[in-house]
């Protein structure tokens, strides 16, 4: 390289230190990439970290311990002045939060990465600024990865207020756990969220504009859930269409059509909006490039890249991709992989494997039955229910199941689908099967300790030949 010529001071500029930025930053990092991180909060890990993932599981875990406690008597114990002190749950909820802020700081510490705080934006090729308090600085890098994120959508007329009408946001800093509780969503933010403040005994009811709860799921689990909700005390109107919410000092009160065109209203202390997701991309600097974009999401090739050579968009705003933390994470190590010259592997949407947190537990990935056939498989599924492990009865949670959905000429396991005790953990082999393109005699013939819940995925690949030891 002559004097004089342009050298770019970074080879990687990422906007956005959520878990595709952060993950993506470090894998630079190990590659020995010159990366910076922009991120425009005073903090590292965006949403997933303080919004999102992490804070809803530290509240579920604790939903689950008070659940056993609750059920103390049929496991042999006496339990009296059982008590919730709220304000020690949020306050291990924000040092969860933060332990795991700082730990970012220190694996960008330990591989270099540098990070800026300030509102980042693309600037054309190899050019991102940042600005913070009306200063702007330009920062020079070969490529650059926009990692924006999203923010919860609201419904026309309905805006949150923060107080009454909530988001993920300010549903995790309420004073005082709430007496009734509406949820609008039925997708995994608001199930979980219905779940944990049922568990603390909140009067909870869910409004789905959609036929079924988490409708992204197979529809046996979704008719699972359902059931499992409404066996808690949880009431769920489905097919229904919010019109309008009305607030006074002391609730707020929800109009809709419920599904047979019915006009109904009910009444809360708080309404949770959970009806998905947007890209947050107005104001990065997109105008200023060639990318393709539809409704802010960003369409990229199987790098990672947009149509602007150079850019790269990871994670929320990636358009036709699901909004998952794992699957920004590994779409931001596939575009600095390739950014290093390394090869890599193309994420496929239909490996991402999908968990959700409620009670019971939902894991699932790959196709679902109706997703199989109407894709033109000869489809064979098997189903193998809880009740018949053992490991589940010893955990007093043997309700839902697991079903296979496969291809019936040579076995290939098409989609797993789990509800029930640990679905979120056991999901690991269903999404080891897929990516490896296993059949059910491959798994039939994996041997899976004993007792485990685990080793319910052995009968549920037998059950699709009718070979299912345990019922
Ligand atoms: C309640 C809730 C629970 C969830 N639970 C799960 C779960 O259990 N598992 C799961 O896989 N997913 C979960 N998700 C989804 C997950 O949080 C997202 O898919 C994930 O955070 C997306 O990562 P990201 O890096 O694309 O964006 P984000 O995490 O949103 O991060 C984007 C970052 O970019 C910053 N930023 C935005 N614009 C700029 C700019 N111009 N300049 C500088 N910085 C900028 C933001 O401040 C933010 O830090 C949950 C989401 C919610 C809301």
């Amino acid at each position: 390289m002559r004097k004089g010529d342009n050298v770019a001071k970074y080879d990687v500029a990422i906007i956005g230190s959520g878990p595709g930025g952060y993950v993506a930053a470090i894998r630079a990092g190990e590659l020995g990439l010159k990366t910076i991180v922009v991120e425009k909060d005073p903090f590292l890990g965006g949403t997933c970290l303080h919004v999102g993932c992490i804070p809803t599981k530290v509240l579920l875990h604790h939903a689950d311990v008070y659940d056993h406690f609750k059920d103390g008597a049929e496991l042999g114990f006496e339990v009296s002045g059982l008590k919730i002190d709220w304000g020690k749950i949020l306050a291990r909820k924000n040092k969860i939060v933060l332990k795991h802020a700082k730990g970012i700081e220190f694996l960008f510490k330990k591989n270099k990465v540098e990070w800026k705080q300030g509102w980042g934006r693309y600037e054309g090729p190899g050019k991102v600024s940042v600005e913070k308090d009306g200063k702007k600085e330009t920062i020079e890098a070969s490529n650059v990865l926009l990692v924006s994120g999203s923010e919860a959508k609201s419904l026309p007329e309905i805006e949150p207020d923060h107080k009454q009408i909530l988001t993920n946001r300010s549903i995790l800093e309420l004073p005082d756990i709430p007496k009734t509780l509406i949820v609008v969503g039925a997708g995994a933010v608001g199930v979980e969220f219905a779940s944990i403040y049922n568990s603390f005994g909140t009067d909870v009811t869910i409004l789905e504009a959609l036929p079924r709860v988490v409708p992204v799921e197979d529809e046996e689990i979704s008719a699972e859930l359902d059931k499992a909700y409404k066996k808690k005390g949880i009431k769920i109107f489905t097919s229904c269409m919010v019109e309008g919410v009305k607030k006074d000092t002391k609730c707020v009160t929800v109009s809709f059509k419920d599904k047979d065109g019915k006009a109904q209203t009910l009444q809360a202390e708080k309404l949770l909006l959970a009806v998905g997701r947007q890209p947050l991309t107005a104001n990065c600097g997109l105008e200023k490039s060639k990318a393709r974009t539809e409704r802010g999401f960003v369409y990229v090739n199987e790098h990672m890249e947009t149509d602007e050579p150079g850019l790269f968009a990871i994670g929320d705003i990636v358009a036709g991709m699901p909004q998952l933390a794992h699957a920004a994470m590994m779409e931001g190590i596939v575009a600095v992989t390739h950014i290093a010259g390394k090869p890599t592997q193309p994420v496929i949407k239909t490996r991402i494997p999908n968990a959700t947190y409620c009670e019971p537990q939902i894991g699932s990935i790959g196709l679902t039955e109706k997703q199989a056939k109407d894709a033109g498989y000869a489809v064979k599924t098997g189903k193998f229910p809880f009740i018949g492990n053992s490991k589940a009865t010893i955990l007093n949670a043997h309700g839902g199941f697991i079903k296979v959905v496969s291809e019936e000429k040579y076995g290939c396991v098409l989609g797993i689908h789990i509800i029930g005790p640990l679905a979120t953990e056991i999901l690991a082999e269903a999404a080891a099967v897929l990516n490896l393109e296993g059949t059910i005699d491959d798994m039939m013939h994996m041997i899976h300790a004993h007792p485990t819940v685990w080793e319910a995925m052995g009968d549920a690949f037998a059950s699709v030949r009718g070979l299912q030891i345990n019922v």
